[in-house]
């Protein structure tokens, strides 16, 4: 803007085009004067009194960027003043009150008016400079809104979210504070089921929800990408309830949509910690809950962070370790029992990772996180080709087709080429198909039957042998065993793990068997560990056995030399 408050022609032309003032005043002659000051430079609309400024302000046709307020007329400009206090779709427009009495200056203000101007009027032009400062006052800050807040919910986005809670640390350094990460589980889902509005919808009863339970104590709310909230507040103890209080208020809008939540706490937040780092604790504490289904709230410990931790770091280092080949197979032996000895009859692969970062990872801490994010399929497919190519060698060595079973998981049915990647593998290898078993799981089977039924009865269908894993676990019904495609039934161990303590599972074992023999299956139990196990299990008619009882997984090198034992020392 120019010097003294002036405005140039073209500042006038540029800005205040299409601004709308509303003055309000009973007497005439002070309308007209005001109108003829501001008709220039804004669009003017005219009210003789409160009441009718109230209806124009009200019925909200013409937006009004700002009101001009006469205090003394037959509905008194502070009885409007006390109205706008109270509506919100006038709350943010902004007033001035036009009085030539110094009294009534302090009560006004008190009732939230923006500025002042002198009556009688003076300077036309600083009359209109003050008007437009005002205006843009306002509208910078409505624009700030917008860019601080989550488009949907209103809540903060999370940039600014970060900023407000260090100001909240600053203006209460002496209160404790937690940190809640808030996710709904699933959500992708629910959009895809019944519609983005719907989904949207619900969004916003949480974040309505969150900032009532929030206005109880001294707080803030922020929403981060998709389904996931934050809320910093004041430290308590009662977080129970918000899973409860969420629930409800997503029945509201929702009624026949089931919607579970995760909820991580860090609580009692040290100001100095980075806030993305606080958040991510909170948020990591959450998603440790992504698989319970009984539990919705977790509350913040270092050892589970430093688990979290270690299987991000897992990840990072998992395409380098494919690359490396760290990953191992290695071979438990399977043997046949119902003759006078044990007989060998083929081997589990069962994958080692021996990284030189991370030492001996088990496949219990990284089959599951790899099933996660998807990684396993890759893996798969490593473990898949260097089986058939393992069988070939041997064949080449020895003369001999050692059948192996390699664990399929239920992420790799999703894969669209699967079953032409094993023919692939297999057949390239002149590995004969009926010695290639695939193992997997029966709870895929439970868990998602249309998916995995057609897909498992194609590989079989294409000469593969099935193996149904962990027998027992999931539950199949009867009913639904028949429609399984299938060849062996491997028990699940822990049936054998129970044969001495609890009687009943004995009973389950032979029932196991007897049913796999209806089905003309083979029964293998796994995990057999003791001579008790291996003499109850021959008798009760079990075709094969694998476990420690017999021998460990073997690496490479002494599964060759298991090899030159069982067939000879015939290496060609
Ligand atoms: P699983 O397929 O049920 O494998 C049997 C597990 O029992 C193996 O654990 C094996 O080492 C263990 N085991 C064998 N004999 C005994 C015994 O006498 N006593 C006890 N206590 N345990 C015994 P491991 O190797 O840790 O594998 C765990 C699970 O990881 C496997 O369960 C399988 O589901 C999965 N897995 C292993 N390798 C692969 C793979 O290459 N791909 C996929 N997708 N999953 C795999
Ligand atoms: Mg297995
Ligand atoms: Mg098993």
């Amino acid at each position: 803007m120019s010097d003294n408050n002036k405005l140039t022609n073209n500042e006038r032309n540029s800005f205040f085009v299409q601004r709308t003032v509303l003055v309000v005043d009973d007497e005439e002659i002070n309308l007209d004067i005001m109108s003829t000051i501001l008709m220039d430079n804004f669009h003017v609309l005219q009210a003789r009194d409160g009441k009718e400024a109230l209806d124009i302000l009200l019925n909200g046709e013409q937006k009004i960027d700002l009101v001009l307020l006469d205090v003394f007329m037959p509905m008194d400009g502070r009885e409007v003043l006390k109205v706008r206090q109270e509506t919100p779709s006038i709350k943010r427009i902004p007033f001035i009150v036009c009085t030539s009495d110094k009294n009534i200056e302090e009560e006004c203000f008190h009732l939230g008016v923006n500025d002042f101007i002198k009556k009688p009027y003076e300077n036309p032009d600083i009359i209109v400079a003050r008007i437009k400062r005002m205006i843009e006052l306002y509208e910078d800050r409505s624009i700030l809104k917008e860019v601080e807040r989550d488009k949907l919910t209103n809540l903060y986005n999370i940039e600014f979210f970060k900023k407000y809670a260090k100001q909240f640390d600053a203006n209460y350094p002496d209160v404790q504070k937690d940190m809640i990460s808030i996710s709904i589980n699933r959500f992708r889902l629910i959009n895809e089921l019944y519609g983005r509005a719907l989904g949207d919808k619900i969004l916003l009863a949480i974040a309505e929800q969150l900032t009532k339970c929030i206005s109880n104590c001294n707080g803030l709310v922020g929403k981060d990408e998709g389904s996931t909230f934050v809320i910093y507040c004041e430290h308590h103890d009662a977080y129970e309830i918000l899973p409860i209080k969420l629930d409800e208020a997503v029945k509201r809008v929702a009624s026949d949509v089931n919607i579970s939540f995760r909820i991580g706490i860090y609580p009692n937040v040290d100001p100095s910690l980075n806030k993305e780092i606080v958040m991510g604790r909170a948020k990591t504490t959450a998603d440790t809950l992504v698989n319970e289904f009984t539990k919705n709230i977790e509350v913040y410990n270092d050892e589970r962070q430093a688990k979290t931790l270690h299987m991000e770091k897992l990840i990072d280092v998992f395409p380098q370790a494919l690359a490396e080949e760290q990953f191992k197979l290695f071979f438990q032996p399977k043997y046949y029992i119902q003759g006078d000895k044990p007989v060998f009859a083929s081997a589990e692969v069962l994958v080692r990772w021996i990284s030189p970062k991370f030492g001996f990872v088990s496949p219990g801490d990284f089959i599951s996180l790899f099933e996660e994010n998807g990684l396993i399929s890759k893996l798969d497919s490593y473990i898949l080709e260097k089986a058939a190519k393992y069988m070939r060698l041997w064949k080449e060595k020895y003369g001999v087709d050692i059948p192996l079973s390699i664990n399929l998981s239920r992420v790799d049915i999703y894969k669209p080429n699967l079953v032409e990647e094993i023919i692939n593998y297999v057949d390239s290898n002149n590995v004969p198909r009926e010695k290639y078993y695939i193992e997997i799981t029966e709870s895929a089977f439970v868990e998602d039957a249309k998916q995995v039924i057609p897909v498992i009865e194609n590989i079989r269908n294409n000469g593969f042998k099935i193996e149904i894993d962990d027998f027992g676990s999931g539950y199949s019904s009867f009913g639904a065993l028949a429609d399984l495609p299938f060849d062996v039934l491997k028990i699940d161990m822990r049936f054998i793990r129970a044969i001495e303590k609890n009687p009943k599972a004995k009973g389950i074992i032979k029932m196991i068997i007897n049913l796999a023999k209806l089905f003309n299956a083979t029964t293998i139990a796994e995990g057999v560990e003791t001579e008790e196990h291996y003499q109850f299990l021959k008798e009760s008619g079990c075709d094969i056995i694998q476990g420690f009882y017999l021998s460990k997984p073997l690496s490479i090198d002494d599964f060759e030399l298991l090899i030159q034992k069982e067939f000879g020392k015939n290496e060609r």
